[in-house]
């Protein structure tokens, strides 16, 4: 093992999804040095970047949040998505339905909502036009474009037709971006479709071609709601790029293995990078490792463990019954009103959790990005003023 010289940071904030980024940008934006550790593929990913706020601004009940700081976290959250994603190229677009505002990538379209028509903010979820085509890989390995047009059709009056291009497979994956817009421009070209949809293809530095793939096709273009793909991994590009542009220093392929706490501070943390190890001294931390997904948390039997083995878990459900994944789902790392850790039954006055790691905020459980974003916000004040 290879040790690098120690660092000092005021805040280190582990993971890199959603929470972590935001929480970053936050202190970063205070003026704090901040770095950020993360490893692996995270949860916010691997979404399909569609992200709900409740108007009742709930996180799951039990972890003590006051309602006034919880309330500002959201606005802040919402107002984050819309403002600063935009400077990071990716704009997001917002519509309301049920009890809460969905934010979506332009051009991401929720199926149901060709079907019921617009919402009532209009636009967004409106698919001008009664023809729509459907257009996917001939081997299905990205967007089985015959089923999803099967299911407007059913669902809908619309008149649904599909066209397959190419037949290699991934092509989606191998293709430059050239290439794709060449194709799907001639496939428009012998649709009779007014709206043409295509499985997401267009990563975040060239979101500005969807505009040249309208312009060029004289058609209107969309993307299905999808998970494990393009509109995720846009997401976390540009959440990525508004903390690189804040000052935060940035680390990924990188792990923090161990946490020296000593008299309920944080003092010290590992990392580890293949053979190198480094140990950060932080002035606080904030940990937004993720759930069962994402990584910082895993399942034993039916218990939720956090594989750094320091935390402390609780449920916010318990008893007999409770089917192993609703009770898995209902763990996390447990922390004090303000987001503080608990380890070994004691606060750690600088060390606060956030996201998918807390309990209840698994996906099958929380609202996903929002809470876990909203939640980052107040690690992330909380943590700026621990570390001063
Ligand atoms: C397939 C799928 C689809 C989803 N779709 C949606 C959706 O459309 N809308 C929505 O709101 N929510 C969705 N969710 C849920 C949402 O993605 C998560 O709730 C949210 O992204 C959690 O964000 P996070 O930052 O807390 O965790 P994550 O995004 O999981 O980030 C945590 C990161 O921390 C890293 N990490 C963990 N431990 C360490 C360590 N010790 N050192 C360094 N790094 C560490 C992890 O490897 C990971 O990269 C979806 C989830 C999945 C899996």
């Amino acid at each position: 093992m290879i040790d690098l010289p120690k660092k000092e940071v005021d805040v280190l904030v582990i993971g890199s999804g959603a929470a972590g980024a935001i929480s970053a940008w936050d202190s970063a934006v205070k003026g704090l040095d901040v770095s950020m550790i993360g490893v692996g593929t995270p949860a916010t990913e691997m979404s399909s970047g569609c992200i709900r706020f409740n108007d009742d601004r709930s996180v799951p009940e039990g972890l003590g949040l006051d309602r006034g700081d919880l309330e500002d976290a959201f606005s802040r959250a919402e107002r984050f998505l819309i403002d600063e994603m935009k400077t990071s190229g990716l704009k997001m677009e917002g519509a309301r339905r049920d009890q809460g505002r969905y934010y979506r990538c332009h051009g991401t379209i929720v199926p149901e909502n060709i079907v019921q028509g617009p919402t009532s903010s209009g636009g967004l979820d409106r698919i001008e036009g009664e023809r729509i085509c459907v257009i996917g890989f001939e081997d299905r390995t990205e967007f089985d474009h015959r089923l999803f047009a099967k299911a407007l059709a059913q669902r809908s009056d619309l008149r649904v037709e599909h066209i397959a291009v190419g037949t290699t497979n991934g092509v989606l994956r191998n293709s430059s971006v050239d290439d794709l817009l060449d194709m799907f421009v001639d496939a428009a070209g012998s649709a009779s479709g007014e709206v043409v949809f295509v499985p997401p293809f267009i990563s975040l530095k060239d979101i500005d071609r969807w505009e040249e793939l309208e312009k060029r096709s004289g058609r209107k273009f969309a993307e299905p709601v999808m998970d494990l793909g393009m509109p995720g991994a846009r997401l976390r590009d540009a959440l990525i790029s508004s903390a690189s542009r804040a000052g935060v220093s940035i680390t990924n392929g990188a792990s923090i293995v161990g946490m020296s706490i000593s008299k309920g501070s944080l003092n010290e943390v590992t990392v580890r990078s293949g053979h190198r190890l480094q140990h950060i001294e932080c002035g606080a931390a904030v940990f937004c490792g993720g759930g069962l997904v994402g990584g910082g948390l895993g399942v034993s039997g039916k218990d939720v463990i956090d594989p750094l083995g320091l935390f402390d878990v609780r449920y916010l459900r318990e008893g007999d019954g409770i089917d192993i994944l609703a009770r898995a789902s209902s763990g996390g790392i447990r922390t004090g009103p303000g987001l503080e850790a608990i380890v070994d039954g004691e606060k750690v006055r600088n060390l606060f959790v956030a996201g998918a790691s807390l309990p209840g905020m698994n996906i099958v459980e929380g609202n996903g990005i929002g809470d876990a974003m909203a939640t980052a916000l107040l690690a992330s004040k909380a943590a700026t003023e621990a570390s001063r």
